[in-house]
């Protein structure tokens, strides 16, 4: 990648989501920090006692189940009419944005974790340490609401893989 357009890089050579905060990137940089894993957009069910969100392997019609990436993007909003985008705001308080989201984890002061791919260089890592939805999910079309609850998942409270030390090579150079 190029050194001016490379997202990974700011003018204090940190890179910007360790010297930005989410309101001051560029919507370039906004973007890049989605790590494609898809978590957010399957369906999930709150208690209504305790507010608890439980996530489920049952994907938004136009999540592409093999690949984990919305089928049309651009349209998103206009295609599925409760389908959100994301705010610095939301980053910080959604209780449905799954812990290892990355804009979740910024808000939080976790900075990004070694399978993000512009840590890892790589996208193949989301998929390395099971952050990726891909080939994981099924899509709403095929279930009932109903049925949600038999549907439920732990994919939060997975556990990443410790990385492979072809992982670490990116990360142990910021
Ligand atoms: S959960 Fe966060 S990182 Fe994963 S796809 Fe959604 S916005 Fe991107």
């Amino acid at each position: 990648m190029d050194q001016q357009t490379d997202p990974r890089t700011s003018p204090t050579d940190l890179p910007f989501w360790q010297t930005k905060t989410l309101e001051e990137m560029s919507s370039e940089e906004w973007e890049s920090l989605c790590d494609g894993c898809g978590r957010c957009c399957l369906s999930k069910l709150e208690d209504i006692d305790s507010g608890a969100i439980a996530f489920t392997c049952v994907g938004c019609a136009l999540l592409d189940g093999k690949t984990a990436r919305c089928k049309d993007y651009p349209n998103r909003f206009a295609k599925v009419p409760d389908c959100l985008a994301i705010t610095p705001e939301m980053a910080r308080n959604s209780a449905w944005l799954p812990p290892t989201c990355a804009y979740a984890r910024i808000a939080n002061g976790e900075g990004l974790a070694w399978w993000h791919p512009l840590v890892s260089g790589t996208q193949e890592t989301v998929e390395v340490a099971r952050i990726s939805v891909a080939g994981r999910v099924i899509s709403e079309d095929e279930v009932e609401l109903a049925d949600l609850e038999d549907h439920i998942e732990n994919w939060p409270d997975e556990d990443p893989m410790v990385p492979a030390e072809e992982y670490y090579q990116v990360e142990s150079t910021l």
